[in-house]
């Protein structure tokens, strides 16, 4: 099994890319995975319905605040990410 090829990252688990949409949402991600990320969200129906919004503000909040409550403007920049990435689907 093949790892730590980061030029080359592949984005066709599922599990794979839900870790790392995080990043994505919080554009710590480098261009090209994001675009990986993108693509398969809209071909995998299954990722955007386990991604759920209330997840992602909790996990993203814990990461960079160590804090349960979600600042409004994190929460809102996700929400809006997400409404973005649905609708562009
Ligand atoms: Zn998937």
């Amino acid at each position: 099994m093949n790892v730590d090829r980061p030029q080359d990252e592949s984005f066709d688990d599922c599990e794979h890319v839900l870790e790392r949409v995080y990043e994505f949402l919080d554009n710590e991600i480098d261009a090209a995975s994001g675009d990986a990320i993108r693509r398969h969200l809209a071909m995998c129906e299954k990722c955007l319905d386990q991604f759920d919004v209330e997840e992602a503000v909790k996990s993203m909040v814990h990461r960079c605040c160590g804090d349960e409550v979600a600042p409004s403007h994190l929460r809102m920049k996700i929400v809006t990410q997400l409404t973005v990435l649905r609708r562009t689907l």
